[in-house]
């Protein structure tokens, strides 16, 4: 028996985090064997948790690389998750076919593209391998039509094109936005 790999991808708030707490809900009142794994933003090495804007949350394993997943997964697990995809390394893609090859279930959920509308990190190569990817959109915060976008605040202002990704003093803010909404500045300052 082989597993296989899904994928959920949208904006920001668009509810990936909730679908993927909602599939892993399902497979836990199934009794499945489950690992949940988020990329460490901070360093720490604890159990954390996956959580939704809405508040819900699973607990996950923050790991700052796609192999550490090999650590945390034997024999006897059946579904892997892997929340903010967008963020692990390239080999994250083949990781996860080799677990699939072996019978697992692979859930990612991850941002498709990055603030600039542009694909973001192993997240499209991902999507090309997957058996099943759902698109799932916000609400656009200017218009109310279904966003797609994930829009770049700094001071309120939509972000350049290649604003820094940190910037000292700055407050930085996101929001969902439809194409038509979606702003990128790409001339200088
Ligand atoms: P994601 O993981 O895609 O960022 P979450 O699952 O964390 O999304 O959060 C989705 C929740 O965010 C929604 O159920 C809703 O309660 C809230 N939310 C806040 N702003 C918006 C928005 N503009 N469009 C849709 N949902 C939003
Ligand atoms: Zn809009």
């Amino acid at each position: 028996n082989h597993g296989y790999i899904e994928v959920v991808i949208g904006p920001m708030y668009s509810g990936k985090s909730e679908e993927l707490i909602r599939r892993i809900k399902r497979a836990r009142i199934a009794k499945q064997n489950i690992v949940v794994f988020k990329p460490k933003i901070d360093n720490r090495y604890s159990v954390e948790d996956v959580v939704s804007h809405s508040g819900d949350s699973v607990n996950a394993i923050p790991i700052n690389s796609a192999k550490e997943i090999y650590n945390f997964i034997d024999s006897k697990t059946q579904v892997v998750g892997i929340d903010e995809v967008q963020f692990f390394d390239e080999e994250i893609v083949e990781i996860a076919m080799d677990l699939a090859d072996k019978g697992i279930r692979v859930i990612a959920a991850g941002l498709d593209m990055d603030f600039k509308g542009e694909p973001f990190g192993p997240t499209p190569n991902l999507l090309a391998v997957a058996e099943f990817v759902d698109k799932i959109q916000a609400i656009c915060s200017v218009c109310g039509q279904p966003a797609n976008r994930s829009q770049r605040l700094i001071n309120g202002e939509p972000a350049r094109y290649d604003d820094p990704i940190i910037q000292v003093g700055a407050v930085e803010s996101y929001e969902a936005r439809c194409r038509k909404c979606h702003v990128v500045y790409k001339d200088k300052k």
